[in-house]
């Protein structure tokens, strides 16, 4: 008996093979590995954060732009506020010491974020009596400038702290710097990338670290 070679191929399965996986897949394609939820937006904090500020006079703007992010990088510090993106990042292992304590983290750092908004281009203390005023805007008058969490530290701890001159960075370090450095975004931004007296890091007490820091808006 003879099969058309079509027929034949179809019988072995030649024709029917599915087609093959390739480098040339699209990524797209490729199945998504969930990674645990350690970084990225909290759509429910963020939420709170808004609210909190929908609720200040003038402060609608700033809720508009506001976002909390969780942060795993973060060792020892509770939460940190950014003003030049608006951002509260919120340290993941507050998430073993409950609601209450997270919201009141929130309410410390969104205090930085008024005070910063408030003061526009004025430069003022991180801590200082408008950061105080936010605070008790919030409903946690008398606010600690530290948070003293339990949170445990990894082995290698910085030893060493600077602070760029210009635009606030901080830069912490386990052993000390050896050279006179200089922040590098700021000599990208301002010195085409070269080595310039005014950003150079100065060094800051640790304790500036023990808690949130803010960065002026430009
Ligand atoms: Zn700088
Ligand atoms: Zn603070």
């Amino acid at each position: 008996m003879k099969f058309p070679q079509q027929l034949l191929l179809r019988l072995t399965g030649l024709l029917e093979a599915p087609p093959l996986q390739t480098a040339a897949t699209p990524p797209e394609k490729r199945p998504r590995v969930r990674q645990p939820r350690l970084h990225g937006e909290d759509a429910q904090l963020t939420a709170q954060a808004r609210e909190l500020l929908h609720g200040q006079r003038g402060l609608r703007e700033l809720a508009g732009k506001v976002r909390v992010v969780w942060n795993a990088r973060l060792q020892t510090t509770a939460g940190t506020a950014s003003a030049r993106t608006w951002e509260v990042e919120i340290n993941p292992r507050l998430k073993d010491h409950g609601a209450a304590t997270i919201g009141r983290i929130l309410r410390h750092e969104l205090a930085h974020l008024i005070s910063v908004y408030r003061a526009g281009r004025r430069r003022i203390a991180a801590h200082g009596p408008e950061w105080r005023q936010a605070c008790a805007d919030l409903g946690i008058p008398g606010e600690p400038r530290c948070h003293s969490l339990p949170l445990k530290a990894r082995e290698v701890r910085a030893k060493f702290a600077y602070r760029c001159q210009h635009c606030g960075r901080l830069l912490k370090r386990v052993r000390a710097l050896e050279r006179r450095s200089a922040c590098f975004d700021c000599c990208q931004k301002h010195n085409r990338g070269r080595y310039d007296e005014r950003y150079r890091y100065v060094r800051v007490p640790m304790d500036v670290l023990e808690e949130g820091r803010v960065k002026q808006p430009e």
